[in-house]
């Protein structure tokens, strides 16, 4: 994407014109930034030490003219037909949080995708109650796919098992960071969406729109994280996708903040944007 439109000053901007704003214009334009063409969201990332340049880069809407052409189509396919099998079939969606960890100590592909009964069945009656419910398991990185790629399965009634009782339809846990209002002040919830840049020493992730709320990222948590990621410097994860599961606060400053449940890294899921 060569162009980006910046929704704070209501400007367009080639890489060129906004590589040359100054650090504190920088960082707050680039929070902003949509394709000009379908208006989804967008990033902005900075010149890499080894040698690749600035660019802007968007999570471009299907028909849009300027989405690369790939398998995409086809992978988000199978994510909606993923959702609709767990919506008719009334399951229950446990979350894996640990599965992240789980699968890459164990040489199978993907173990969290393998769904469970949770006894023996006998065949599917048309009814409009299950005979029994069916719980299938999922990770942190296949609910951020099935939130990302689907319309239906922020907005569904799709009952999530968080580990605490009862268990919270999809349409009351998932809050997309557009979304945040005061009324999720202090509370919990699965927060997701696009993260524009993190600051150098990456101790916040600013999701990316107007609204100044960023994600905290304490050192415990933050070496976890680089680790597990390969993460270098702040800059790669301009454009990531996030879900995290924590609270919403205010600091003292009046800036909001999540604060992820005990700095636990199985509650943040990231993927790196390519
Ligand atoms: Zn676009």
């Amino acid at each position: 994407m060569d162009i980006a439109f910046c929704t704070i000053d209501n400007k367009k901007y080639d890489i060129a014109s906004f590589s040359n704003l100054n650090e504190q214009q920088l960082s707050n334009l680039r929070r902003a930034l949509v394709c000009q063409q379908c208006q989804a969201q967008g990033y902005y990332r900075k010149e890499s030490r080894d040698g690749k340049s600035a660019c802007f880069g968007a999570y471009h809407k299907e028909n849009c003219k300027l989405k690369t052409q790939g398998s995409t189509s086809q992978i988000i396919l199978e994510i909606v037909e993923e959702v609709n099998v767990i919506s008719t079939n009334n399951q229950v969606i446990d979350i894996a949080f640990g599965a992240y960890e789980l699968s890459r100590n164990s040489s199978t592909n993907n173990p969290i995708s393998n769904i469970k009964s949770t006894s023996t069945t006998t065949s599917q009656q048309h009814t409009k109650k299950p005979i029994q419910q069916r719980n299938s398991q999922r990770g942190l990185k296949s609910l951020l796919r099935m939130l990302t790629h689907t319309d239906s399965f922020a907005s569904s009634d799709i009952e999530i098992n968080t580990g605490t009782q009862p268990p919270i339809k999809a349409k009351n846990l998932f809050v997309h960071f557009d979304e945040i209002s005061k009324k999720h002040v202090t509370e919990w919830f699965g927060y997701w969406g696009i993260i524009s840049h993190a600051n150098p020493k990456i101790t916040w992730l600013n999701i990316a729109n107007q609204q100044t709320v960023s994600i905290l990222i304490r050192d415990s948590l933050k070496n976890h994280l680089l680790k597990r990621y390969k993460i270098d410097i702040a800059e790669e994860l301009a454009g990531a996708l996030i879900l995290v599961f924590g609270e919403l606060k205010i600091a003292k400053s009046g800036k909001w903040y999540i604060e992820i449940d005990n700095d636990n890294p199985e509650h943040i899921f990231i993927k790196i944007a390519k």
